[in-house]
């Protein structure tokens, strides 16, 4: 893995990423940074987890001009909590660099606060395409100065019936903008957005971080039907151990089995749904 420095980011950048401790950039982040940093667009397929927030904030904060007033890099998330969160994840990141503005836009919230921060002046909006949408109907946000374009979920945001509002957005900013989107899932619907709204951007593809722990060790045995219990019970004959918890498939099957495992010494205990049974 590439150093962060290596990735092109400036010194007051990486300072922040020394920081929050992040050592080496992970995998999304090293495929997305240098483009975004020479302003090339980016498709990238990767999930919740991989440090894909970072992968567009970093370049955004990297190349952010603070003198101009217009909002220059807008995000576009699907829910409420993912535009907080990735709010919260720009001033974390911009926290050496003075004077960044950043303003979550969703509905639900009063316009007051979202207009008035409007009006100040801020450098970057992280919202969801409903009110984004609103405002720009009503006039109190203006995107002609528009320079980044993050789609963050974007699948999700289709799902949630914003491919209509997403695509405007998309269509009536301006048409050198720089476009990021993100994605778990890379349906044919976004594959045309893609191809249609975004200029030969670099297509990345990171497998989600893996679901386990660690210091958990799986194992698996193939057995037929009839030999399920006989092989659990070598399995608890020779393996050392406190207590242990075995999920099967139905309710009948928690009480059958647990009856089985009846032994001297050992409590079975069989839960599922609407039955709470003990077995000793
Ligand atoms: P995300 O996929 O953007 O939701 O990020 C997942 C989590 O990984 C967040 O809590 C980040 O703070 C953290 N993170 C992102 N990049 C790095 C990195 N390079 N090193 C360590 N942690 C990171």
């Amino acid at each position: 893995m590439p150093t962060f420095a290596e990735l092109g980011l400036p010194e007051k950048v990486q300072a922040v990423l020394r920081d929050v401790g992040y050592e080496t950039p992970s995998a999304v982040q090293a495929a997305t940074i240098p483009p975004l940093l020479e302003g090339r667009d980016v498709v990238g397929v990767a999930q919740t987890g991989t440090g894909k927030t970072a992968a567009f904030a970093l370049p955004i904060l990297s190349r952010l001009d603070l003198t101009q007033k217009a909002p220059q890099a807008l995000v576009l998330a699907p829910t409420r909590e993912l535009a907080l969160q990735v709010c919260e994840a720009f001033e974390k990141y911009a926290a050496r660099l003075k004077g960044v503005k950043v303003l979550p836009v969703y509905g639900g919230q009063g316009y007051g606060v979202q207009l008035s921060a409007l009006r100040r002046g801020v450098h970057v909006v992280v919202g969801t395409p409903g009110r984004i949408m609103d405002h720009l109907d009503k006039g109190t946000l203006d995107l002609t100065q528009l320079r980044f374009l993050v789609l963050d979920e974007a699948d999700e945001m289709l799902k949630m019936g914003f491919a209509e509002d997403v695509e405007t957005i998309l269509a009536d900013t301006p048409s050198d903008k720089n476009v990021a989107l993100f994605s778990a899932t890379m349906p044919a619907q976004i594959r045309r957005l893609s191809k249609k709204y975004l200029n030969d951007p670099v297509e990345i593809t990171v497998k989600g971080k893996t679901s386990t722990a660690a210091n958990i060790t799986q194992r698996y045995l193939t057995v037929s039907y009839p030999q399920k219990v006989d092989a659990l019970t070598r399995i608890l004959e020779v393996e050392n151990f406190e207590g242990m918890i075995v999920f099967v498939r139905t309710k009948n099957e928690t009480e059958t089995l647990a009856e089985k495992l009846r032994a001297p010494g050992v409590w079975t205990r069989s839960v599922s749904a609407g039955s709470d049974s003990i077995v000793m």
